[in-house]
């Protein structure tokens, strides 16, 4: 078996296995080149200790940032390359992190801590590839499957409950019985779980189409890792083409009221401007939209959010309408008006909240096109509301 591997990649071995150490690219990207999906990048491994992977390197530009995790970075023909020695990893006395971490010079317990088979092969041009756990096996069947005891690999590291979620939506792979059976039983100890670590897998699981089936298989782990949420839309999240992660997430979560939902998206820490987004697409899941209100929309949430909207709502008839209003110009924010507060006051309105309030008026009725954004056409419209 021979997987074509880029140049600084196989650079990068050469440089190392020149000098007598072992090594191997590994994880995911062997996977993909099983699979025959191009990888997005290459992790290697090494039997070469942090400072003997640096040696290996001298005079090419090497970056330390993990090197007490056993990783090296080095920059090979422009492309950032991670090198770590091969690694067993210690009891995990409080199921989060490994109590310790430690080097070895054998590949085998390098990928006996490994999280998942599919996940635990190594490979090299000249030694082929090494497999021990019967990773492609599963590969060829589908197959999802803790490398070893499941239930005490979860016990472990309960975040691979979630990564086996997410990794069974990426591949669409099913889980095998026992790790599936594991990953119920130990649900619960998510809660020892980073919340930062949860919403990243969460997120990536929920961009693929097969998340939905696994979300139905796997829906009390969902609501053990975001106890928050009160009840989840699968049905609107598989009926999604398409749409980003806030998207998304806001099709799931919709059926929750404002608080519940607000209170999830909270506890997983996201940027405020994700929350703030997604609840506000929860928030007017069900509007009523009409191609005569489209820009007042646009005015309300912004074309980027309403966009979301109408992904939300399969609404594409709208959609030649935003482009129409952005082409008319029409003034989204009040300041964008022909007129402002001051004209107003000028022209009778007195000083105080009404010229606010009237000002919201016309703007609101130029959205509607009721009346044009004129300064003599909004003047004339104001004087109105003065009677
Ligand atoms: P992707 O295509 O999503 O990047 P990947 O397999 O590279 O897939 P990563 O999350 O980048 O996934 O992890 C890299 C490798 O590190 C995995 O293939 C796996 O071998 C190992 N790994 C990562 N996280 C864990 C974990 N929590 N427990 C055990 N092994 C892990
Ligand atoms: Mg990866």
């Amino acid at each position: 078996m021979q997987f074509p591997l880029p140049a600084e990649v196989l650079k990068a071995l050469d440089m190392i296995t020149a000098r007598g150490y072992e090594a191997y690219v590994v994880g995911g990207c062997v996977r993909d080149l099983l699979m025959g999906i191009p990888p997005h990048d290459y992790d290697i491994c090494t039997s070469a200790l942090p400072e003997e992977t640096k040696a290996c390197f001298c005079g090419e530009r090497v970056i330390e940032t993990g090197i007490q995790h056993g990783t090296v970075t080095v920059l090979m023909n422009g492309e950032m390359l991670e090198i770590t020695t091969f690694r067993t990893e210690g009891d995990y006395l409080d199921g989060r992190h490994p109590s310790s971490v430690s080097f070895t010079r054998s590949i085998e317990n390098d990928l006996m801590r490994r999280d998942f088979t599919v996940n635990a092969m190594a490979y090299h041009p000249e030694k082929g590839l090494v497999d021990l756990y019967g990773g492609r096996e599963d590969l060829q069947d589908k197959r999802l499957r803790c490398v070893g005891d499941a239930p005490e690999r979860l016990t472990e590291d309960a975040l691979r409950i979630l990564r086996a979620m997410r990794f069974s939506a990426q591949l669409s792979f099913a889980v095998e019985e026992s790790t599936a059976q594991a990953m119920h039983n130990l649900k619960d100890r998510l809660s020892l779980i980073s919340r930062e670590r949860i919403a990243q897998e969460l997120l990536r699981m929920i961009a693929f189409p097969a998340a939905a089936n696994v979300l139905q298989q796997f829906e009390d782990i969902f609501f053990a890792a975001l106890p928050q949420c009160k009840c989840i839309d699968i049905t609107a999240l598989s009926a999604l083409r398409d749409g980003d992660e806030i998207t998304r997430m806001a099709a799931l979560l919709h059926c929750n009221d404002t608080q519940s939902a607000d209170a999830a998206l909270q506890s997983l820490k996201l940027p405020t401007i994700f929350q703030r987004n997604c609840l506000q697409l929860i928030e007017h899941y069900a509007a009523p939209l009409e191609a005569a209100t489209v820009p007042l929309w646009l005015a309300r949430l912004g074309e980027e959010q309403f966009r979301r909207l109408l992904l939300l709502q399969h609404n594409t008839a709208l959609l030649p309408e935003i482009e129409r209003a952005l082409a008319e110009n029409l003034p989204l924010q009040v300041r964008d008006l022909a007129i402002n507060g001051r004209d107003l006051i000028a022209a009778g309105v007195p000083a105080g909240p009404m010229v606010g309030e009237v000002l919201a008026r016309l703007h609101e009725m130029v959205l509607r096109r009721e009346v044009e954004n004129d300064r003599g056409r909004l003047l004339e419209a104001g004087r109105t509301f003065l009677s």
